[in-house]
């Protein structure tokens, strides 16, 4: 008669520790009480979605503010998926908002006493624990082809069951270990089974940090968890990692919940205490086509990668804030309350965050973002354009660098004062906002229709740009350049007084709104420009008057 012990010595001849070596190599680890130990997990297949680093932030964050351990664990076992080089890149995405972890995978190289912390390098760990599955009875080899596995599932389909492995359908189970034995020694290709003792008839209990309690139904499918080519499937490997390196809260998305019974009945096969669980609720937006509620999707959003919130310049901070609205309901009146800062003091719970699927807000990720950059000085405005612009944005660079001092003074206008204008979320489309100071810009902007209001006849407009030229200074006074500005007017018939105007408006050409109009959108090609005197004083008063001078031959 072949014992278990005989059939697991077969499969695994080199596998001698056992699993009470691996709790000694990794023992529980020495914080203080209430700290929680998390984790973010990503596989290397692509780039970092924004619903990871919505994950990873709250990982972060739990961790910190329990005084536990935020650690990284890559989870390379699907080696088909795997994308060369992405798990470098998702850390060094990672570390851009500024979500670093303590410990766990750092690219090349790792740090802390629980690792290895990528999957592919613990294989001898997860052998030493499928093999004590196998010794206990609680696991098996399975020889059925993938051709066999393909009928199965036509049949259960065929009869309207649930597909799968289990119970009657689960075949190898009922082989006898000689024969599983005779198999192995013949070289037939298999993989090992875990041993469901769960019905899919009766309900669990779980309980979820996000969720509550709820019931599910108990796993019954004998689920793979060691493949041919020598490595663990997911379900596993996160039960013998999440052990073994003392995980107390295990943080993802909602995806996973359909797996939980899974993850339970594996936990509790193995004797050991399971995490605390937290299942985040994705992130949706609403679909331009059809005005539903959507998954973000990698394929059709652009939002939905972290990559286009760096390359498109905003401040790394201002999604995470904005994130951080998503993730507690309670947050957007703590950091106004707070000016918008501080943000590592605001206690983050699972209790306030809403399972139901968050919409991406762009409009309100703006709002933060104009928030943020409003805050910084004219040095630390430009610093920071500057070296977003010098590795995403070569025109913006170009533009800055041919004349620094300048970009400097126009990225200050009506900064530096009590109320600072909130005119930049991003330095993606900062010259789209002050292109107009450039040569470049300035043509462009004279390309299109220029937008005078109808009430002038060219004429006026002649009249009263010849005027603004023979007449008005650059002044760095705002005051008394308006009240030059107002003379001229006078002199052509716009009223100084609004309330002179408003009263009788037909005896005026027009307001001194209307006269300063006109000079914008001769300067800047605009209606909306920052503030008149100082654009006037930046250009300086040979360039107005080149510009005055343009615009009068356009309308001629
Ligand atoms: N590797 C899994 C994923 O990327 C991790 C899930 C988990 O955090 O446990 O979806």
């Amino acid at each position: 008669m072949v014992t278990n012990k005989q059939l697991a010595d077969l499969i695994f001849p080199n596998v001698t520790e056992t699993v009470a070596d691996l709790e000694k190599r990794y023992p529980p680890r020495d914080l203080p009480s209430g700290a929680e130990v998390t984790r973010f997990a990503p596989s290397p297949t692509g780039f970092l979605h924004t619903g990871s680093l919505f994950t990873s932030m709250i990982c972060r964050k739990v961790a910190s503010q329990s005084k536990g351990v935020f650690y990284i664990r890559l989870e390379d076992t699907d080696t088909k998926r795997e994308i060369a080089g992405s798990g470098e890149q998702l850390l060094k995405q990672l570390n851009i908002f500024d979500v670093n972890p303590d410990e766990g995978y750092l690219g090349n190289s790792e740090k802390g006493n629980y690792g290895p912390y990528v999957q592919s390098k613990r294989a001898d760990i997860y052998c030493i624990v499928i093999k004590h599955l196998l010794e206990e009875g609680k696991a098996y080899p399975c020889f059925c082809t993938s051709e066999q596995l393909e009928e199965l599932r036509a049949e259960q389909e065929k009869q309207k069951l649930n597909p799968g492995y289990y119970g009657e359908f689960a075949k190898c189970r009922n082989l006898t270990n000689e024969e599983k034995y005779e198999k192995i020694k013949n070289g037939e290709k298999f993989v090992i089974r875990f041993k469901s003792n769960g019905n899919h008839e009766s309900k669990i209990k779980v309980t979820d940090l996000v969720r509550g309690e709820f019931e599910i139904a108990e796993n019954d499918q004998d689920i793979v968890i060691y493949k041919s080519d020598g490595l663990p499937t997911y379900h596993f490997a996160h039960a013998v990692d999440d052990h073994f390196m003392r995980t107390t809260t295990v943080i993802r998305g909602e995806e996973w919940v359909a797996s939980l019974p899974i993850h339970v009945e594996l936990f509790a096969a193995l004797g050991w205490k399971a995490p605390h669980y937290a299942h985040l609720p994705v992130i949706m937006k609403i679909d331009e086509e059809t005005g539903n509620k959507r998954k973000l999707s990698k394929r059709k959003d652009q939002e939905a990668a972290v990559s286009y919130f760096i390359e498109d310049g905003y401040l790394p901070k201002s999604l995470i804030m904005y994130l951080m609205t998503i993730a507690n309901s309670n947050f957007e009146e703590w950091i106004l309350n707070n000016k918008f800062e501080g943000m590592e003091d605001f206690v983050f719970s699972f209790n306030k965050m809403n399972n139901e699927g968050a919409l991406f807000d762009m409009g309100k990720l703006n709002f933060f973002a104009r928030e943020l950059l409003v805050k910084y000085n004219k040095e630390e405005i430009t610093q920071l354009a500057e070296s977003y612009a010098k590795e995403y944005n070569q025109k913006l660079y170009k533009t800055i660098q041919s004349n620094r001092a300048y970009f400097a003074d126009i990225m200050n206008i009506d900064r530096e004062k009590a109320n600072p204008r909130k005119d930049y979320e991003k330095f993606g489309n900062v010259l789209d906002i002050i292109g107009f100071f450039y040569e470049e810009g300035y043509q462009k902007a004279l390309q299109e229709p220029l937008p005078f209001n109808e009430k002038f006849a060219k004429e006026d407009l002649v009249e009263a740009l010849t005027a603004i030229k023979e007449k008005l200074q650059v002044n760095q006074d705002e005051q008394i350049w308006f009240n030059d500005l107002k003379e001229i007017g006078a002199s052509l018939g716009y009223a100084a007084n609004n309330k002179e105007y408003k009263a009788n408006p037909e005896a005026f050409k027009g307001n001194m709104g209307d006269l300063a109009e006109i000079l914008r959108i001769t300067l800047t090609g605009r209606k909306n420009a920052p503030n008149l005197c100082t654009v006037m004083y930046l250009l300086g008063l040979e360039e107005t008057h080149r510009r005055i001078d343009a615009v009068i031959s356009l309308l001629k």
